[in-house]
């Protein structure tokens, strides 16, 4: 099936665009193009609508075009379209900065704004750094990441992040070391929560006596591996990081970019999994992905380190921050996605469906013994295909392009097809993508 008939774009356009996350010389082959996108679907250029499947990336929990956020942000693209930092400020971002820390365990109550879910992540380690510097305590600088984590696209990011092929091309980065991940033999096919893999939190110990706590700033985690794969974390697990950490006087921040606002049937993936790291970064469904925004929830105590600075008070207490930090339409639209969510009740809509959701993803363990692991938590979900000539993403790319073309985008991503479905998505639209790829999985076994 060919994409490119109705395509208007000239070769100097395709040529002219190098796309991130695509492989540029397939996709220019052949675009797919996307026009138009409401509710649960996205529409094609030949008309053609295509379920979500993945609520954009991670980020359109809402579904798209939703009215309440389409007039918030209209409205403030006409009432204040951009607002300067330093000693300047705009109502909307306390706001939504109040509303975030609503959502936020208890006592992560000071909201830094960002532009991104990788500059909430290099926010989250500069403070790391410059909180133990103002403690008197500065050697703090190295960094704990983990096997296949996924912390976006900066320098910080990749080198905390432990998926090889985001790290290769780029050579030395921030100094950093790496949990192993918990996705361990045993584990295969476990609904929820795995019992295997706890002891993997047991290596911090490790890395601990290699490095010492003296020189160490901050553990990062995902507390669900979205783009490694979809790695729910085995019980226990979260807990024994903290507790290392605390021992050892280590911060520990979770990175929620995907699991803040509701994606795993709860608020955050802290709430979700019981645990209180003492930064959480976020981005994508804070404003439904409607415009770029991110934030890192601070502990209080964070905070007041760096208030009580002395000096004159015009002083910055930390110098960092971004042209785009608390834009005021980010803001509009964030203060319209967060309370969309609450009224519509759709964390415990999540919550109330995830039992239905687990039964359907598990249903693809009997398409084909490629599907080699099925894993889930919330209204996420990711299957494992067994590699074909070597290339663990040559079936799971194969899978998902033909998925496309058959009305429905999911994601590939190393050896994993991703699913993560709006929150407003109905059984049968989840029945209908689950038979789908149990047919393109069969195809391709
Ligand atoms: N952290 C996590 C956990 C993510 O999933 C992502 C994006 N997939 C990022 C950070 C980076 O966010 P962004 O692409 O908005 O910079």
């Amino acid at each position: 099936m060919s994409h490119i008939a109705k395509s208007n774009l000239t070769q100097a356009q395709l040529d002219a665009h190098w796309m991130s996350y695509t492989g540029n010389r397939q996709f220019k082959k052949d675009p797919r193009i996307i026009v138009s996108a409401e509710g649960n679907y996205y529409t094609d250029l030949d008309g053609r609508k295509i379920f979500d499947g993945l609520s954009g990336l991670w980020t359109c929990g809402l579904g798209h075009s939703v009215p309440a956020i389409n007039e918030a942000v209209a409205q403030q693209v006409k009432t204040l379209d951009y607002s300067p930092a330093f000693q300047f400020g705009h109502e909307k971002s306390f706001q939504l900065a109040e509303q975030i820390s609503q959502f936020m365990p208890e006592g992560l109550n000071r909201i830094f704004f960002t532009g991104s879910g990788s500059e909430s992540v290099d926010t989250a380690l500069k403070i790391a750094r410059a909180y133990w510097r103002k403690k008197g305590m500065g050697t703090k600088t190295k960094f704990i990441g983990r096997a296949k984590g996924y912390h976006g696209a900066g320098i910080s990011g990749f080198s905390v992040g432990g998926i090889p092929a985001n790290r290769t091309l780029y050579g030395q980065g921030l100094e950093s070391y790496h949990l192993p991940h918990t996705q361990v033999a045993g584990n295969e096919f476990t609904k929820g929560m795995p019992d295997q893999g706890k002891e993997k939190a047991e290596e911090l110990l490790n890395l601990i006596a290699l490095h010492d706590a003296s020189n160490i700033a901050a553990v990062i985690v995902e507390p669900m591996s979205g783009s490694g794969g979809v790695i729910i974390p085995p019980k226990g697990y979260l807990q024994r990081l903290r507790e290392i950490c605390d021992q050892h006087n280590i911060l520990l921040i979770f990175d929620e970019v995907i699991t803040a606002f509701g994606r795993m049937g709860a608020k955050t993936g802290s709430e979700a999994f019981g645990v209180t790291p003492d930064a959480i970064t976020m981005a994508k469904q804070v404003t439904n992905g409607v415009i770029p925004m991110g934030a890192v929830a601070f502990k209080q105590e964070i905070y007041d380190t760096f208030m009580d600075t002395g000096g004159p008070e015009y002083m910055l207490e930390v110098p960092h921050g971004y042209t785009y930090s608390a834009h005021p339409i980010a803001c509009a639209a964030g203060l319209a996605s967060l309370g969309e969510i609450k009224k519509q009740g759709l964390i415990q809509r999540v919550n109330d469906m995830s039992p239905a959701w687990e039964n359907s993803v598990h249903q693809l363990k009997g398409a084909s013994d490629i599907v080699t692991d099925i894993r889930n938590y919330g209204f996420a979900a990711g299957i494992t295909i067994a590699p074909v000539d070597n290339e663990p993403s040559k079936r799971p790319f194969q899978i998902a392009m033909e998925m496309w073309d058959k009305g429905y985008y999911v994601r590939y991503g190393a050896d994993t097809i991703q699913l993560a479905p709006p929150f407003i998505t109905e059984q049968s639209e989840i029945d209908s993508m689950i038979n789908a790829l149990g047919d393109t999985i069969k195809k391709h076994s």
